[in-house]
């Protein structure tokens, strides 16, 4: 784990990158802030993560990291240590954790729940979407630590890291550590409701968009041509054919819209 810090004193917002090791997008932001050093108002921690899985390439050596929180200091496993690590490492700060999928190119947000920090920052952000994952925050680093997780885009793309690089200047100027405006936008929030499984096959498809209504009674995905048909409406979130081993992704319920007027005052 790599840590390094911008400004003096003892930070209270840290930017998280590398959680996963074949996320590279959220590292190059925080390189890029490193070669920058721009002056700061506020002192940030910055913090890469899973440094033994990125050298690598892979998502985890040996679990799930965002799976493992808050960890043991005597876990057996890489992760389980690197995550006992983290939280000691994040202890008082409010997080910015960015990670990547294969399922969705626009950015959008990921909280533990629509808090008064969440309502406050995310509308500032470039992102389409705040998703609340309460339901599924079983060892996710925000279950340990307050954090704003990003959906940057398509992993290993340019513009998911053109897009890591927007979204932390944004995050960092919406906390003051960072001088200028940002621009609030009103934002649609899901509640993830459902995981969508999927069947050992050989091929699989997903026929719907994420974040677009799916009627009852549409397919929306299929395991060797075995077509799913949804039951009721639902948003799928983090829906992709290859993008986890035994689920398509997520159901959601649209829950809000905050509104720039609303938040504003
Ligand atoms: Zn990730």
């Amino acid at each position: 784990m790599r840590v390094a810090q911008l400004g003096t004193g003892e930070p209270e917002i840290a930017v998280v990158a590398g959680i996963h090791g074949d996320e590279p997008c959220g590292v190059r932001a925080v390189e890029r802030l490193l070669d920058d050093r721009p002056s700061v108002n506020r002192p940030i921690k910055l913090i890469v993560v899973n440094e033994a899985a990125l050298e690598r390439r892979i998502r985890f050596v040996d679990e799930d990291l965002n799976r493992a929180f808050p960890g043991d200091p005597a876990a057996t496993t890489h992760e389980g240590k690197l995550a006992h690590d983290l939280v000691s490492e994040l202890e008082g700060c409010l997080a910015f954790s960015m990670h990547s999928t294969q399922s969705h190119a626009e950015p959008f947000a990921i909280v533990n729940g629509v808090t008064e920090t969440a309502r406050d920052i995310v509308p500032q952000l470039p992102v389409t979407a705040m998703v609340e994952t309460s339901n599924f925050a079983e060892g996710r680093l925000f279950s340990a630590i307050d954090t704003i997780e990003v959906e940057c885009g398509l992993q290993g793309s340019e513009t998911a890291a053109e897009n890591a690089d927007r979204l932390t200047r944004a995050f960092l100027t919406a906390v003051d550590a960072l001088p200028g405006d940002t621009v609030r936008r009103d934002l649609p929030v899901y509640r993830l409701t459902d995981v969508i499984r999927k069947d050992q096959a050989d091929t699989y498809e997903v026929f719907v968009d994420n974040f677009t209504e799916v009627e009852p009674g549409a397919p929306f995905a299929a395991a060797d041509g075995e077509k799913q048909i949804a039951e009721e409406s639902f948003y799928p979130v983090l829906m992709s054919s290859n993008g986890y081993q035994d689920v398509f992704g997520y159901s959601a319920e649209k829950i809000d819209v905050l509104e720039t007027q609303a938040v504003a005052d």
